[in-house]
C-alpha cells in the first residue's frame, strides 16, 4: 500500500478526553473516530488490526470444531419475551420500533436468536454436540462509555454457543472453548488468565473471564505469580482428547477477580507468590446449562425421551482486544505492534523522494516485498525524513525499512526493529528474503 494512496489522517494533539495510552494511539495513529459516545468508525489502519485479531479468533474457534455463521444485528424483542430477558436488561439494551410498531432491540448478546435456530433445526440427540459462532456488531447502552473501543456502546464481539445432551457433554465443549481461549489470546502476544467467575444461580465452576493485566484494566484481579508462566496449548492440540488435564493445571492455581475474591484463600499463598494487579476482561465463558433451552422449549428426542438442550456460551471482545493490545504494547512515541495483529508487517521509507535512484531501489524493494507476501506501508511521500519517521513509530509497523542516498552507496537498507529499537543493515538484494522470513 502507498502511504499516498491511503486515508490516514494522524492528530499531532492528544485529545483531551482520552486517559489511557490505548485510547490516545487509537485517536492520534488514525485508527478510529468518534460518531457518538462509544460509537466508533474504524479507519482504513484501525480496521485493518481489526480484521487481523478477528481472524486469529476464527482460526481458533474453527481448531477447536466450532462452526461459523452469521446472525443480525437487530432482533425481535419477542424472542427475549420468551427467556424473559426482556424487561430483565435493563436500559442496557438499546429498543427500537420499526414502523409497524413492532418492538424490536440492537442484539446486546444472542443466546435467545440462537436457542430459536436450534430449537427448529434439531429434533434428535443424534445432533449433538454442535458449537456455533459468529463475530457480529453488539449494542450495549453503556452508563459510562469511556477508554474508546474498551468500552464502547457498539462493538465487535464473537460468541459461540454449545449445545450438548448432558451436562458432562456440554463440560467437554466447555474445555474446548477454555482451550482455544488460551490459544487465541496467546498468538496476539498478549497473556490472559483465566479467573473464576460467577456462574450465578447455576454454581458449579463452570465461567471463567479471561483477563489481561495491565494498569488500566477496569477490574481488580487477585492471581497466583506461576500463571503468568504457564505454557500455551500448542497448535496440534486434540480437541476431542481429553482436555481435563488442561484444565486442572490451568485452574488449581489462585485466580479471580474482586467480584469473586475470598482473601482468606488468596493470604494462604506465600506472598511473594501472589499478586494483586488490574486487568483488563477480554474474554468471557460460561456453562449456563437449560437456563434458555428451559423456557424457549427447546429440546431434543432421545432413547430416554425429550431432554432440554445443555447450553454454554463463549465471548470475546474482538475490538477490545485492540485497545487491549495497545496497552501490552506501546512506548512514549507509540504502538508497537506484534507481527501476528500489525496493520502491515513493515513500513518502507524512501527518505529521498525524488531521487532518481532512491526511488528506483524503493520500488523494486515495494514490489519484491509484495511479491513474497510481506504486506507493506510504503512512504514515498514528499514528507521530511523526521516526519516520516516519527509517522512509522506512531503507528507502530514491527519493521521499519529505510532507503536512503547514504545506505545506497553501499548497497543497504536499514531495517529498525519497532519493538526493540535495534537497527540492522542488510544488503538490498537479500532484505526481501529476510524479512519475509521473520513475518
Ligand atoms: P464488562 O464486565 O467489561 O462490562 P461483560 O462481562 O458485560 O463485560 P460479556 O457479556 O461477558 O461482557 O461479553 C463478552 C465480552 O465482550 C467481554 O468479555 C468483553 O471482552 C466484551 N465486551 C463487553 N462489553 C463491552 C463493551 N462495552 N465494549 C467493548 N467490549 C465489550
Ligand atoms: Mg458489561
Ligand atoms: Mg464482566
Ligand atoms: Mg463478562
Amino acid at each position: 500500500m502507498r502511504l499516498s494512496r491511503f486515508h490516514l489522517p494522524l492528530l499531532k494533539e492528544t485529545p483531551g478526553d482520552a486517559q489511557i495510552a490505548s485510547h490516545r494511539l487509537m485517536l492520534r495513529g488514525g485508527m478510529i473516530r468518534q460518531q457518538a459516545a462509544g460509537i466508533y468508525a474504524w479507519l482504513p489502519l484501525g480496521h485493518r488490526i481489526l480484521k487481523k485479531i478477528e481472524q486469529i479468533v476464527r482460526e481458533e474457534q474453527n481448531r477447536a470444531g466450532a462452526v461459523e455463521m452469521l446472525m443480525p444485528t437487530i432482533q425481535p424483542a419477542t424472542l427475549w419475551h420468551e427467556s424473559g430477558r426482556y424487561d430483565a436488561y435493563g436500559p442496557e439494551m438499546l429498543r427500537i420500533t420499526d414502523r409497524h410498531d413492532r418492538e424490536m432491540l440492537y442484539g446486546p448478546t444472542n443466546e435467545e436468536m440462537i436457542t430459536a435456530i436450534i430449537r427448529s433445526g434439531i429434533k434428535s440427540y443424534k445432533a449433538l454436540p454442535q458449537m456455533l459462532y459468529h463475530i457480529q456488531w453488539k449494542f450495549r447502552d453503556e452508563v459510562r462509555p469511556r477508554f474508546g473501543v474498551m468500552r464502547g456502546r457498539e462493538f465487535l464481539m464473537k460468541d459461540t454457543y454449545s449445545f450438548d445432551v448432558d451436562a458432562a457433554g456440554a463440560r467437554k465443549s466447555y474445555l474446548k472453548m477454555f482451550a482455544a481461549y488460551l490459544r487465541t489470546f496467546g498468538r496476539m502476544g498478549l497473556k490472559a488468565i483465566p479467573m473464576r467467575a460467577d456462574t450465578g444461580p447455576i454454581g458449579g465452576d463452570l465461567s471463567h473471564e479471561f483477563i489481561v493485566l495491565a494498569e488500566t484494566g477496569e477490574s481488580e484481579v487477585f492471581v497466583h505469580k506461576d500463571l503468568m508462566d504457564m505454557s500455551l496449548p500448542p497448535a496440534d492440540l486434540d480437541f476431542d482428547g481429553d482436555l481435563e488435564p488442561l484444565f486442572e493445571q490451568w485452574t488449581s492455581k489462585y485466580a479471580a477477580t474482586d467480584e469473586m475474591h475470598t482473601p482468606e484463600e488468596f493470604e494462604a499463598i506465600p506472598e511473594g507468590e501472589r499478586m494483586n494487579a488490574r486487568g483488563i476482561e477480554v474474554g468471557h465463558i460460561f456453562y449456563f446449562g437449560t437456563k434458555y433451552s428451559e423456557p424457549m422449549n427447546a429440546y431434543v428426542e432421545g432413547p430416554d425421551g425429550k431432554s432440554f438442550i445443555e447450553m454454554g456460551s463463549y465471548g470475546v471482545g474482538v475490538s477490545r482486544l485492540m485497545g487491549a493490545l495497545i496497552e501490552a504494547y506501546h512506548d512514549e512515541e507509540g504502538c508497537k505492534w506484534p507481527m501476528a495483529v500489525a496493520p502491515f508487517h513493515v513500513g518502507l521509507v524512501n527518505i529521498k523522494a525524488g531521487d532518481a535512484d532512491c526511488d528506483a531501489a524503493s520500488e523494486r524493494l515495494y514490489a519484491a516485498l509484495e511479491a513474497q507476501g510481506v504486506e507493506v506501508l510504503y512512504d514515498e511521500t514528499g514528507d521530511r525524513a523526521g516526519e516520516k519517521f516519527a509517522r512509522m513509530d506512531l503507528i507502530g509497523l514491527p519493521y521499519i525499512l529505510t532507503i536512503g542516498p547514504r545506505g545506497l552507496k553501499d548497497g543497504q537498507v536499514e531495517v529498525k526493529s519497532r519493538a526493540t529499537g535495534e537497527k540492522e543493515n542488510i544488503p538490498l538484494d537479500s532484505v526481501a528474503d529476510v524479512i519475509a522470513a521473520r513475518v
